[in-house]
């Protein structure tokens, strides 16, 4: 965080508090050149948790994306904008709320199919059967990936 007073890049947070209702977080900065203090309110975004996804990579929650595949499942349902933006702050509140620093995808997945269910049911039954083939889709590669390294653990009849 850079200082507005001289423009050093080094700052220290001296205090640190989440406000509108756990939306912002509100931080008393101190330079550690010049000795000003100023105070920053940052999105909470940044302390969502990162997601891991399926193949173990680790990438930011990306509230866009999030946004962009819900209104893709609401498309030409009868949802206002306000519903799907209350629904939004239900599943990052939720996700914020397990504590952990970083959570499967399938968690996000859970969180998303649980507040389409109850917006609606046409939305939910588009999200769950694009979600869970390409869950399967993942669980596919994986078994393959299994496979090609020679253990080969058939759990089939
Ligand atoms: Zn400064």
């Amino acid at each position: 965080m850079q200082c507005p007073f001289c423009g050093a890049n080094d700052t220290k947070v001296v205090d640190s508090r989440l406000v509108a209702e756990g939306q912002q977080v509100r931080r008393r900065r101190e330079c550690v050149s010049c000795n000003e203090r100023f105070t920053t309110f940052e999105s909470a975004e940044l302390l969502m948790p990162r997601v891991i996804k399926a193949d173990g990579t680790r990438e930011p929650f990306d509230e866009d994306k999030l946004r962009a595949g819900i209104h893709r499942a609401l498309e030409k349902r009868p949802v206002s904008i306000e519903e799907l933006e209350a629904s939004i702050s239900r599943i990052k509140h939720r996700l914020r709320a397990t504590g952990e620093r970083e959570l499967p995808s399938r968690e996000l997945g859970e969180a998303v199919m649980a507040e389409l269910r109850r917006l609606d049911e046409v939305a939910y039954v588009r999200f769950a059967s694009v979600y869970r083939s390409f869950q399967d889709i993942n669980e596919f590669k994986e078994e393959i990936d299994r496979l090609s390294a020679g253990h080969n653990s058939n759990n089939g009849n």
